[in-house]
């Protein structure tokens, strides 16, 4: 709650808007002005977690026209059920797809992930949407009371994966997946190491991006669930085919 000695202080978001306009916007003036006459035609769609620590445009090296960014609780994806209801994150991958004619999705998790973490305790009895919503990721969860953090781990990494398996569901995606016009790819990004780890769809598990030879891409196969359990169950460490 705001106090009369917080409202005595300078506005330093102000401040910081007119620093942008003043100092930052200048040098990117002409790429701006080149975004609005030709139009945004980003080759990405990002659906990643709302945690502040995760940095999309820090991690991938982009820029300005380059990310479609979609970001929810959790990173996931509403399945595709015909409700046609209030679905932001659904409309935005149709969107992305449909109008922008993306290549790539890239779905981001990340350690420590507070909607992860939730899947395991109370939420607010308040926050009927927020409940509500975890409910994408329930699937991921492991039959623990008290997670650690390798549990937490592979909770969040096997989130990633069922959102995969979701997007295919929407026949838009499944389409250009299957055509190879369209490349998805699971992302784990740990905070504490600054590494990304990649859904290496063949292997079937995360490798660090440093020891990676793809960024999560190649032909889409989709797993059974036992299948799944029994990869990312075991060691946490990727499998042969
Ligand atoms: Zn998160």
């Amino acid at each position: 709650m705001r106090t009369p000695s917080d409202l005595a202080m300078p506005d330093e978001l102000l401040q910081r808007l007119r620093n942008f306009h003043d100092d930052a916007f200048p040098q990117h003036r002409s790429h701006f002005r080149m975004l609005v006459d030709d139009g945004q035609h980003p080759t990405t769609l990002f659906i990643g977690c709302s945690d502040s620590r995760l940095v999309p445009y820090l991690l991938t090296g982009t820029g300005p026209g380059e990310l479609f960014l979609v970001r929810n609780v959790g990173a996931f994806v509403p399945p595709y059920d015909g409700s046609a209801g209030f679905h932001g994150t659904a409309a935005a991958i149709e969107f992305a797809v449909l109008n922008l004619q993306v290549s790539r999705i890239i779905v981001c998790g990340h350690s420590h992930c507070g909607g992860i973490r939730a899947l395991y305790g109370e939420s607010h009895p308040a926050a009927r949407n927020l409940a509500q919503w975890l409910e994408l990721g329930r699937e991921a969860a492991l039959p623990v009371a008290e997670p650690g953090p390798e549990v937490l781990r592979r909770t969040e990494q096997r989130a990633v994966v069922l959102q995969l398996e979701r997007l295919m569901d929407y026949p838009m995606v499944r389409e250009r997946v299957e055509a190879q016009q369209l490349s998805l790819h699971g992302w784990h990004y740990v905070l504490e190491d600054g590494e990304v780890h990649v859904f290496d769809v063949l292997r079937g598990g995360f490798i660090p991006a440093s020891s990676a030879d793809n960024a999560g891409t190649g032909p889409y196969r989709r797993h059974e669930p036992d299948e799944l359990q029994d990869t990312l169950d075991g060691s946490g460490v990727p499998i042969s085919p």
